[in-house]
């Protein structure tokens, strides 16, 4: 397998895990923050609710009752009652409007039972002032009170279903279900308590009753229907109570029409209040019971977030130190690669050089010769061979040793290739013989470069180790082949220059001699016979 094919594939089995990894990491972060935003959401619905909730049960009906003692005889203990009921109840609205969210996440229903709220209590305020002109001595101002805990009681149901934790969803219906109980229960003990204080001749309101009444199943069904939970549990049990089914008893009758004696009016009265009672402690124990539920739920979001933000942050360092790693092992196979390539082109050049003269060997002027004779037969129309040898160069060795002989090579090797051309391919044929293709060349064009080389040889003067100048000669064989040629061996070319060498040899050595061209099919049939062309 290729290094960068393997590269790739350590890179893809890193890779491949983190990136998924970090996919999942993405989403669990993302579905983690929409869970916290959620039950922050949560927290703030539960809030207001519970707020909410208490000013229904609490601070609208303490003023009700403040300033109906105060209408009903004003003096100064009355009237800082009833200034202090006010106070409380501003207060309580104040930190209720400021628990709301922002606008935008409310829905249109809820923005419009706010409003309904909003125009409810400038109704109070408006009543304030009319009380503390006298304008309500003879009247009753309940019923502004009134309108606006129903409103808020409207608030406080259209926030339930923003909800989206299901135990708070489950506790905010509860209180809902509490609220409408003790709302239906005032409403028939106000109403009835009224009616039998008027004695026989008073009108029995019929309408309102039922009112309360309705209220009153209703709250019951939403709690029985919406929770089990222990708060329900103690008022199912507290109504089971036989004082309790005793005043049941009686409402019933008085919505039937009868007019109950005195001691059995106060023996309902009483445990109408006390019921009352009973039921405002469990509301501001719901609603208490909410808020901090709605705690308990932002503290738990703010802990699993900080839980999956310190998970992601350590996956990061994590993914940070093996692409770190990653990267390193890559670089490392990088070196090894270039140092492979390196040392492979090193081993070829070694494989393919002459390591005395630096020209190519056998083997390496093959693999350059082979492309350059392919080419030869599809383009070029010659190609050309020039064969030289060393003349008497074991004298050399002889006289001056066989370092001194390496030298002349080395140096003789250097001249050839300074006066060849550089596209000619220059080969160390033997020991001391050399052997140069001239690709596109006529035989003429081979024998004027052999000249060259071969003058240029015998003008050298070769400096020896012992300081010595000598000087050397060569003998020189060229032949060439035309493109056309019958015979395309190249072997067959080489032999040929070899006799024009030898005959260069036989003829006084330091020349050079063009041996017969081979020649193409139709002139091969008039070519002369063997022979050498010429002597340089
Ligand atoms: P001729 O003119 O007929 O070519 O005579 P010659 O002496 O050059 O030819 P011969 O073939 O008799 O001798 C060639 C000598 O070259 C023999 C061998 O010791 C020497 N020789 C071959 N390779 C090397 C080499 O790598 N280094 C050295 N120093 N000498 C070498
Ligand atoms: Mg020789
Ligand atoms: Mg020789």
């Amino acid at each position: 397998m290729k290094f960068e094919t393997i590269k790739k594939v350590i890179l893809a089995a890193i890779m491949l895990p983190f990136v998924f990894m970090v996919i999942e990491g993405v989403i669990l972060l993302r579905s983690s923050v929409k869970e916290y935003r959620d039950l922050e959401k949560d927290r703030q619905f539960a809030d207001v609710l519970a707020r909410g909730g208490s000013i229904a049960a609490t601070e609208i009906l303490t003023e009700i009752s403040a300033t109906r003692r105060y209408i009903a005889q004003p003096s100064e203990p009355a009237a800082a009652e009833m200034q202090r009921s006010r106070a409380m109840l501003d207060q309580e609205r104040r930190a209720f409007y400021a628990s709301l969210p922002s606008r935008d996440v409310l829905d249109e229903g809820l923005v419009d039972e706010l409003s309904a709220l909003n125009l409810a209590y400038s109704r109070i305020v408006a009543a304030r002032s009319a009380v503390d002109q006298g304008r309500y001595a003879r009247s009753d101002p309940g019923y502004i009170y009134w309108y606006a805990a129903q409103k808020q009681l409207a608030v406080v149901d259209a926030l339930s279903p923003l909800i989206s934790d299901p135990v708070l969803l489950q506790k905010s219906n509860q209180l809902m279900g509490i609220l409408l109980t003790y709302y239906g229960e005032r409403l028939i003990t106000i109403v009835g308590t009224r009616y039998l204080d008027q004695g026989s001749s008073a009108r029995f309101p019929v309408e309102l009753f039922v009112q309360g009444k309705v209220m009153l199943n209703e709250g019951m069904d939403h709690m029985v229907f919406h929770s089990s939970d222990s708060t329900v549990r103690d008022i199912v049990a507290y109504l089971g109570r036989s004082s309790q089914v005793k005043a049941n008893a009686i409402t019933d009758s008085i919505l039937a029409g009868s007019r109950p004696t005195n001691a059995v009016r106060d023996i309902w009265a009483a445990a109408q209040n006390e019921r009352m009672a009973f039921l405002q402690q469990k509301l501001v124990d719901a609603a208490n019971d909410i808020h901090d539920t709605g705690e308990g739920l932002s503290t738990r979001a703010h802990i699993h977030l900080t839980l999956i933000l310190s998970l992601c942050a350590g996956l990061l360092i994590l993914a940070t130190l093996v692409m770190l790693l990653a990267a390193r092992g890559l670089r490392l196979i990088d070196r090894l690669t270039r140092d492979r390539e390196t040392l492979v082109g090193e081993l070829r050049n070694a494989a393919q050089t002459d390591l005395l003269t630096g020209l190519y060997n056998r083997r390496g002027f093959e693999v350059a010769a082979s492309a350059l004779l392919t080419q030869a037969e599809h383009g070029s129309r010659w190609i050309s061979v020039v064969l030289f040898d060393l003349d008497h160069f074991k004298k050399i060795n002889d006289i001056n040793g066989h370092d001194a002989g390496d030298a002349v090579l080395r140096h003789v090797a250097r001249v050839a290739r300074e006066n060849f051309r550089s596209f000619d391919l220059l080969v160390r044929h033997g020991g001391e013989e050399f052997l140069a293709l001239l690709p596109d060349s006529t035989p003429d064009d081979a024998a004027k470069v052999a000249e060259r080389v071969r003058l240029a040889i015998e003008a050298a003067e070769i400096p020896l180790a012992s300081g010595e100048l000598l000087k050397v000669t060569a003998s020189f064989g060229c032949v060439g082949r035309a493109n056309e040629a019958f015979n395309r061996n190249f072997e067959d070319l080489v032999k040929r220059a070899d006799l024009a060498l030898y005959a260069a040899k036989a003829s006084g050595r330091n020349c050079v001699v063009s041996g017969p061209t081979v020649p193409a099919p139709e002139e091969r049939r008039k070519a002369a016979s063997g022979g050498f062309d010429s002597r340089i």
